[in-house]
């Protein structure tokens, strides 16, 4: 098997989630959506998406689970 078909990047599962300009209301920041596995699916097993503020001091960049709404602390411009 071709060895760079084993992995697929990374970066699939993560981005900036810039659609209509979203971003924190608390500091500014951009926020991401992240898919929920591994580490973040412990800590929101109920939630197949999260999303968080990509500042780290932020109480934000813990992150909420995405339902049909977008968390409180996103907000777009
Ligand atoms: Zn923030």
């Amino acid at each position: 098997m071709n060895q760079n078909m084993k992995q697929k990047p990374h970066t699939q599962t993560a981005w900036i989630y810039h659609e209509e300009k979203h971003y924190c209301k608390d500091c500014g920041w951009p926020v991401i959506m992240a898919c929920c596995n591994d580490e973040t699916g412990a800590l929101f097993p109920n939630d197949d998406w999260i999303i968080y503020c990509a500042n780290k001091g932020c109480q934000n960049h813990k992150g909420a689970g995405v339902f049909q709404d977008l968390p409180r602390f996103v907000a777009s411009s």
